[in-house]
């Protein structure tokens, strides 16, 4: 089973190497209710430390579908799609999804997913808790002080 690679740490900071996308089937993720292992799935969240949302990269291989539907009780998801295409479904809402499709789904939303192409549909997802955020852009940002050290 593949493992991720941190690069850096520091107190401010976590920095990790998936390795390319063409090899993230290799990883394999226990599920803790179904007790079955997933996979070409990755959780990133807890590794690198994060506080504020769960990350996870999934393929799924071509002409495959989750044969299930999921809520979420308290985590807003937000689907970005990577590489491949496939079909997407969300409550009675049916579309179809590909390299730069992006999805918000609100924790009721029952979604379900499935590569009905010859290639693999590779897909990063999001989930913070639901209305946490307080700004949109750039309005949490400032210009801070610091030194830039490939320009020394
Ligand atoms: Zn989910």
């Amino acid at each position: 089973m593949k493992t991720v690679k941190i690069i850096s740490e520091g107190i401010n900071h976590s920095a990790i190497d998936l390795g390319v996308l063409n090899q993230l089937i290799d990883y394999s993720y226990m599920h803790p209710k179904r007790h079955q292992e997933v996979k070409g799935k990755v959780f990133i969240g807890e590794i690198l430390k994060s506080t504020s949302a769960e990350i996870s990269f999934t393929v799924i291989p071509p002409n495959t579908s989750i044969p299930f539907m999921h809520q979420h009780k308290n985590h807003e998801e937000i689907y970005v799609f990577l590489k491949g295409c496939g079909q997407f479904q969300v409550d009675n809402a049916v579309f179809e999804v590909s390299e730069g499709s992006v999805i918000r789904i609100s924790p009721n939303g029952k979604r379900t997913y499935r590569n009905n192409s010859e290639n693999p549909l590779v897909f990063l997802c999001i989930q913070n808790q639901v209305g946490s955020l307080d700004s949109f852009t750039v309005e949490d940002g400032f210009l801070a002080e610091g030194t830039i050290l490939w320009d020394k």
